[in-house]
């Protein structure tokens, strides 16, 4: 209960240019130095490569910089976002099964490019590969910035509704890692395993209910119930089905790049009050 009323400025998910985000990982500590971030976790999607220079900053601005991951998963036809706090990066389960990932993305891109092409978006993949700054990371977010530098969309939000979207033009399905699979490699890394912005999801309640037990049952501890776009009744209901499901509570701006999309690093309101924080037994200062 204490730690709740902690005045540490706590943000567990965000995204550096190792993934899709636009700063490098001493940028981004940089901004959460400047946003009185006390502890971060620095989540890029599938790829742990930028947590050593993170680290090296993080020692800088004397923030408590927690190892995390944002793993892609496919459950039933859902795809969501599996985040892994306090890993070991160097826990080989962890290791392979994001390269498989990783692999997964490139065949992924070619095809997108493939379908964008035929809307008659020219050069996509060559585009997109330009905005990745890892070699071994791409995504719908680089897709997006080319083609607002194409000047086909005003924004990246208005290239997701009009082409990146299920349904749209450039749109591919794709198998991700499997729930329990993402799960186990976050655990036997060490980590805990959190359900990223569970708001996100087009799920009703049954579903949702079902997601829930399963995630738990595979031995995942942890729910997002503060994040960039939960409303005020979204944090309340993922407050309670957090305690019905016996799992902690984590906060987490998800934040990509100034201006471009969501809420700014730390900026975010607290955890409920009757929330357990993923945190309670975390050794912080
Ligand atoms: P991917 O993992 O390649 O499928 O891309 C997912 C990423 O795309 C998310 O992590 C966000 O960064 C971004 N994204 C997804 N939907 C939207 C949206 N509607 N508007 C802006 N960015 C989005
Ligand atoms: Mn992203
Ligand atoms: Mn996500
Ligand atoms: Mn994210």
């Amino acid at each position: 209960m204490l730690s709740n009323m902690s005045s540490l400025n706590i943000d567990l998910h965000c995204h550096s240019n190792i993934s899709d985000g636009v700063l490098s990982p001493v940028q981004l500590l940089a901004r959460a130095a400047e946003r009185s971030v006390n502890v971060l976790a620095l989540t890029d999607h599938d790829d742990t490569s930028g947590l050593t220079e993170a680290h090296a900053a993080a020692k800088h601005w004397e923030i408590q910089l927690i190892n995390g991951v944002e793993i892609s998963v496919s459950w039933e036809s859902n795809t969501l976002h599996i985040v892994g706090l306090g890993i070991n990066p160097d826990a080989l389960p962890l290791l392979t099964g994001l390269a498989s990932i990783r692999a997964g993305r490139k065949e992924r891109a070619a095809k997108i490019a493939v379908q964008l092409e035929k809307a008659g978006v020219h050069d996509a993949l060559a585009g997109a590969w330009r905005h990745a700054m890892n070699p071994e990371l791409i995504g719908r977010m680089h897709f997006a910035r080319y083609m607002v530098e194409q000047g086909i969309c005003a924004d990246v939000q208005s290239v997701f509704k009009r082409f990146m979207t299920r349904g749209k033009p450039g749109y591919v399905s794709h198998q991700w890692a499997a729930l329990a699979d993402a799960v186990d490699w976050i655990r036997v890394s060490g980590g805990q395993a959190v359900l990223a912005h569970p708001g996100r999801y087009p799920l009703g309640t049954g579903k949702m209910r079902a997601l829930l037990r399963d995630f738990s049952a595979a031995g995942g501890e942890g729910i997002e119930v503060v994040t960039s776009n939960h409303t005020p009744e979204q944090r309340a209901r993922f407050t309670e089905l957090a305690k019905q499901f016996g799992l902690l509570a984590s906060r987490g701006s998800d934040f990509h790049s100034p201006g471009e999309t969501w809420r700014d690093l730390g900026r975010l309101p607290a955890l409920p009050a009757t929330c357990r924080p993923i945190w309670q037994n975390w050794d912080l200062n």
